[in-house]
Parts: C-alpha cells; sequence; structure tokens
C-alpha cells in the first residue's frame, strides 16, 4: 500500500470533521507511539489509559496561515480510522488509504509540561483550568450532554500562587500568545467569582501585558464587574450559552436555565457593548440542537443545521461570535450515541465559516475566529473559517 499526505485545506477538513465524528481508533500496545499524551484537563474524561494515548495529530499544513490542521483524538476503538507507526512514519488509515500524518511536537512547546494547571492547547494557546468542579453536577441540574464524572471533582480551585508561577515560565516562550482561561463553576456566586477573576487576570497580564486573554464564565449579574475586568487587560470573554433555541435550552440545560435564555442573551449583548464587537463569543453543542426529550435517538440533521445557522446568524448580527463543539460522547451522559450525518456537518460548517467571514467581526489580520489555526483541536470553526477565507 503506497502512503499519500492529505491533498490540500478541504480535504483536511472533511477528514477532520470525520474524525472529530466517528472518533479514532489508536494501537493501544504500540508503545512506540510518543508524542504528547493526553493530559488531566477539565473536560478529559476519558476512561481509557491517558499514557496509551496521543492527545492530537496534524494533518495538514496551510500554506497561507504557516499553521497545521490539528485534530484532537477522541479515541473510539470501534472507529474505521486508525492511527499506528510503521517504519517509524505516523499513518492514519481509513479502508484503502493510508496518510502520512504527524505528532503535534511544534517548535517544541509541546514537550513542555508547564503545570497540571496550565497546558499548551495549541500552536500559540496556553491554557489555565482553576478548578473542575461545576455546582450544577452537584446540583442535579448539569447539563444533558454533560460527562463530567462528579468523583473526579477537585472542589477547591488550584492554588493562584502556583499557576502564577508556572506562567512566569510561559513568559519565556515567545510562541505563546493567547491564554484561554476556564473558570468552572466553583461558587454559585458569579459575581464573587468574577471578582476573584478581576484580580487573577491583574496579576497575569502583570506577568505578560502582551498576553491576549479570553475568560469563560457565567454571566455575573454586577455589569460593572465586566467593565472591571476589561480594565484590568481581559481582552475577550465567553458566555457560552450551548442552547440556541430557547425551549431546547430550558430542557437541556436546566442549570444555566436558572439564570434564563433571555437574561443569558442579555448579558451577551452587554459584553459586547463593553469588550466591542468581535471580542465576545458564545458557544454551542452541535448534535443536541434538535434532539426531542433529550434523546439521542431523535437526531435531525435538516433541522439541526437549520436551529445551528439561525442562532449562529442571530449571535453574529449582535456582534456576537458563535464557536461551536461537535457533539461526542463515551456513553456516560443521559443522551447517548447521536448519529451525527457527517455530510450536513460538512455544509453547516462551510456556512458558518462563510457567514463570520461575511460578519467582519474578525480582525483581518487574525488567523481564525478564536485564537488561531492550529490550536483547540477539538473544533473545527478555526479551519471552517480560514477555508473559506482563502480557499472558497
Ligand atoms: S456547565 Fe454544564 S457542561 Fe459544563 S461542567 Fe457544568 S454541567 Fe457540565
Amino acid at each position: 500500500m503506497n502512503y499519500k499526505r492529505i491533498n490540500n485545506f478541504k480535504e483536511a477538513f472533511e477528514i477532520k470533521i470525520n474524525l472529530l465524528v466517528t472518533g479514532i481508533n489508536v494501537d493501544l500496545d504500540d508503545t512506540k507511539i510518543s508524542f504528547k499524551k493526553k493530559v488531566d484537563a477539565l473536560y478529559s474524561h476519558t476512561p481509557y489509559n491517558y499514557d496509551k494515548i496521543p492527545q492530537e495529530i496534524i494533518l495538514y499544513h496551510d500554506e497561507n496561515t504557516k499553521l497545521p490542521i490539528v485534530c484532537n483524538i477522541r479515541f473510539n476503538k470501534k472507529s474505521p480510522y486508525r492511527v499506528f507507526l510503521k517504519d517509524n512514519i505516523l499513518l492514519l488509515k481509513y479502508e484503502d488509504n493510508l496518510y502520512i500524518i504527524e505528532p503535534t511536537r511544534i517548535g517544541n512547546l509541546y514537550d513542555y509540561q508547564f503545570s497540571e494547571s496550565i497546558q499548551i492547547l495549541g500552536v500559540n494557546l496556553a491554557g489555565i483550568v482553576l478548578s473542575n468542579y461545576c455546582h450544577f453536577v452537584h446540583d442535579n441540574k448539569k447539563c444533558r450532554f454533560c460527562e463530567i464524572d462528579s468523583n473526579c471533582f477537585n472542589v477547591k480551585a488550584k492554588s493562584r500562587v502556583e499557576i502564577l508561577k508556572h506562567f512566569k515560565k510561559i513568559k519565556t516562550k515567545k510562541d505563546i500568545k493567547y491564554l484561554s482561561i476556564t473558570s468552572g463553576n466553583f461558587n454559585k456566586d458569579y459575581d464573587k467569582m468574577l471578582v476573584f477573576f478581576i484580580d487573577f487576570i491583574k496579576e497575569i497580564k502583570f506577568i505578560n501585558k502582551d498576553i491576549k486573554i479570553l475568560l469563560s464564565l457565567m454571566p455575573p449579574s454586577d455589569d460593572e464587574l465586566l467593565i472591571k475586568l476589561k480594565n484590568v487587560g481581559c481582552d475577550m470573554v465567553a458566555f457560552n450559552i450551548e442552547m440556541l433555541e430557547r425551549k431546547r435550552f430550558e430542557k437541556m440545560v436546566p442549570g444555566k436555565n436558572l439564570l434564563g435564555y433571555d437574561l443569558y442573551v442579555e448579558k451577551l449583548k452587554k459584553a459586547k457593548s463593553i469588550f466591542g464587537a468581535g471580542n465576545v463569543y458564545s458557544n454551542f453543542v452541535y448534535g443536541v440542537q434538535s434532539l426531542i426529550k433529550n434523546r439521542g435517538d431523535t437526531f435531525n440533521g435538516k433541522e439541526e443545521n437549520d436551529i445551528s445557522l439561525k442562532g449562529v446568524k442571530f449571535l453574529l448580527k449582535n456582534g456576537i461570535i458563535p464557536l461551536y463543539t461537535v457533539y461526542h460522547t463515551n456513553g456516560t451522559n443521559e443522551i447517548g450515541d447521536i448519529n451525527i450525518n457527517i455530510e450536513k456537518l460538512i455544509n453547516f460548517s462551510l456556512d458558518y465559516g462563510r457567514l463570520v467571514l461575511k460578519s467582519n467581526l474578525v480582525d483581518k489580520d487574525k488567523k481564525g475566529v478564536l485564537f488561531d489555526l492550529g490550536s483547540i483541536s477539538n473544533h473545527v470553526y478555526n479551519d471552517a473559517y480560514i477555508l473559506n477565507k482563502y480557499y472558497l
């Protein structure tokens, strides 16, 4: 069999979507696969042994941005896609195709583990996870698609001093341009949480004033705090709405629904007025928007795309940039498997990229919708955007 490289951006983009939906099988006995291993993160909850499963693979190098298309490995031993080493070449096999791929060792950054609390999430992105505690899970109000295992909770937020100590090391790594901070819902009082993050980000900016920061959190009740957050140097915020339609928001995300759909949208608009158009993000889960009674077997590809596109247009019209995660499960949530229609997802992603590009909300010089291509390998929105920008 002949090995080949993935030919062009569009082909790599479509393969990535297939890989995110169907997962990837990795030969767990192949101990020679020695690239960046999965690390314990807020949303890492695979029951499999991290040591043997690589975090991600590089599918393609883009000529225009000089950045790679990176795909996260959602391990699935039944997947028709398989990653393995042969003759010291890393290969991705699908049917009769054998693609040459690469491990993620970009600029040596991937060889450097900062700490348990700071991780490298892409070519120029670091991420901080303060706590993996979510009070919704504890209060029986967890999002229906959530797979967080409450047994893995670290109730206490990680030590700020410890994180800052490790963050100082990042300063010396010139490639790190962005920092993503995930708050974790470790306190029911979102205002108190935000006060904490205002101080925290102030300290981070004191160490590195140039780093661009995104904070993902629940909306506070006191809007003045958002002004303070901006004033200490936070560049972007994300309030993740998850469900785009009110009636499904109420059923699917009962914890977030304590605030209510309308207030959530209001807060997004408020954040936009403070941080500016294009600096406020909201993520939704592609795959669950069309479900009836939260049952995975009621997925409807056409309706999924209709709801998702309508939601994308609504957010863009209000100066908010939508993001999306492709639904996946390891069988521990109540929704279970969803037979996502890959063709429909590709079509939606192409439309999404076109709409975001047309909105002009993303800076012309940027190499992605959020951060740059080659980061956050679990998502395809950056790939969809770059594909539209340069190749369609
Ligand atoms: S906000 Fe929802 S998805 Fe996130 S950890 Fe809490 S329950 Fe899970």
